[in-house]
């Protein structure tokens, strides 16, 4: 995800290295660069002009004080910007209004639209406990309204059935009558979409939007499209009074273009993110997380949400404040940590979160995703008692052989796991240590 633009900005950075100071001169060589960057990425032409303006102007203020070196100075007011670029904070769901609280879904065909609402639908109902009721109001196509009704299956929530006989405002109408007398919290409307912009469709969604007065109206769009989605969210934006944007198939998006550029374009905020075909790929869209992962600073954060939404609680918290103390991370939470990696779908999804260095390290830890290495690697910690899992430092070789017999593997595989850990406690260790600004100065080089 977006790794292009992580890429050319991490060597931006480096053009600093052993500069003693930010000055004009270097800011602008540096910022030239982070320009072409920001080109390359498919961001909109004016966006980059007010970025790099900002950017320029706060940096020449900024003190380049104590173990600072400038490119780190400069990185920190990028982020800053990046940050306030994509909207400031995450701007949560208007659910407040007398139930069901509408949401009306917007957007171009294949968007991506049919499987945000069924996302959407999952999120509300296990991550808030809603009541959920989904309703299609394409009577263009009748396959659209049978895709919405294996996704709502899917999701676990309500689906309101509709016909390509009635009219778009009758099926929704109905579907608020029914999600009333129900006691749903939500209902999501899944509207038709056109392969471009077409003044019937505009018209279509003006008049259902002013028949149904949602309390959301969201416009999905796929990120990949790049400055074409920007453009579509600004024409749908001038039409119907939009809440937010989802942005979809962020997972394939190498640029970023997109989710740097619409809240700026638009005025609205990034409310949701896409990241793969399943319906567990949604997430909430946060600015600052975002701006730390294009830059390369990994995204613990998500990360440790993550963790929190397939696992138990408490243990999440545990580790979470293992995490960032680097303390007591012992092989009993290595273990647990490959068991929620597998919860979590799969540690392509997860690699995106980590910051680079720390990456790399569980990049050795892969060959470990296909579940047969996983349970070997489970089965090696299993064998061990607590003391051990506590203290790997102390298993001796004898007790090695044993482990891996009572494992049923080779030692070399003992050997090998234990060494692994240890790399990825050091990691976290000097992550949780030094956090981010170690990270910087690892970017000086
Ligand atoms: P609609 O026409 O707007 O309703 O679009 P659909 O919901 O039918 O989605 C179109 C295609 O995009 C489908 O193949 C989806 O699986 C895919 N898709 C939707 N969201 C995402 C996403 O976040 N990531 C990826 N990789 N694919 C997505």
């Amino acid at each position: 995800m977006l790794d292009n633009l992580t890429q050319r900005l991490a060597g931006v950075m480096k053009t600093l290295r052993g500069e003693a100071r930010l000055t004009e001169s270097n800011i602008s060589d540096a910022l030239r660069e982070v320009r072409l960057a920001l080109l390359e990425a498919d961001v909109a032409l004016p966006v980059i002009k007010d970025f790099i303006a900002a950017v320029k102007e706060k940096a020449l203020g900024e003190e380049v004080i104590g173990s600072l070196t400038p490119g780190q100075a400069l990185i920190g007011v990028v982020h800053k910007e990046m940050t306030q670029l994509m909207g400031g904070a995450n701007s949560a769901l208007n659910l407040a209004t007398q139930p069901p609280a509408v949401i009306l879904m917007a957007g171009l065909q294949g968007a991506g639209k049919t499987t945000t609402v069924g996302k959407l639908a999952k999120l509300l109902k296990e991550t808030q406990k809603k009541k959920v009721l989904v309703v299609s109001c394409d009577v263009y196509r009748p396959a659209a309204i049978e895709q919405l009704k294996t996704v709502a299956a899917q999701a676990g929530v309500d689906f309101f059935p509709s016909s390509t006989e009635e009219k778009p405002e009758a099926i929704a109408l109905a579907a608020i009558d029914w999600a009333r007398k129900h006691y749903h919290d939500v209902l999501l409307v899944d509207t038709a979409g056109r392969l471009a912009i077409d003044e019937a469709m505009m018209a279509e969604i003006k008049q259902l939007h002013a028949a149904i007065k949602p309390v959301e109206t969201l416009f999905v769009v796929d990120a990949m499209l790049g400055q074409d989605a920007v453009n579509t969210a600004r024409s749908f934006n001038e039409a119907l009074p939009l809440t937010g944007v989802v942005l979809t198939k962020l997972d394939g998006d190498a640029r970023g273009g997109a989710a740097l550029s619409v809240r700026h374009v638009t005025g609205k905020p990034v409310k949701f993110v896409g990241v793969g075909e399943k319906l567990s790929g949604l997430e909430a869209f946060h600015p600052e997380r975002m701006a730390s992962r294009v830059l390369g600073m990994g995204d613990i954060l998500s990360l440790v949400e993550e963790a929190r939404k397939g696992v138990d609680e408490e243990k999440a918290l545990a580790m979470a404040k293992k995490l960032k103390s680097g303390k007591g991370f012992d092989l009993n939470d290595f273990k647990d940590q490959i068991a929620q990696m597998r919860n979590m779908g799969g540690m392509a999804a997860l690699m995106d979160k980590l910051p680079a260095q720390f990456a790399q390290a569980a990049g050795q830890l892969q060959g470990g995703a296909e579940d047969k290495a996983v349970r070997r690697i489970e089965g090696i910690i299993n064998s061990m008692t607590p003391a051990e899992r506590a203290k790997p430092e102390l298993i001796k070789a004898s007790r090695k052989r044993r482990i891996a017999t009572g494992a049923g593997v080779q030692v070399q595989e003992v050997n090998r796991l234990l060494n692994q850990f240890e790399q990825t406690q050091k990691m976290m260790k000097s992550f949780a240590k030094g956090g981010l600004s170690k990270l910087m100065r690892g970017m000086k080089g």
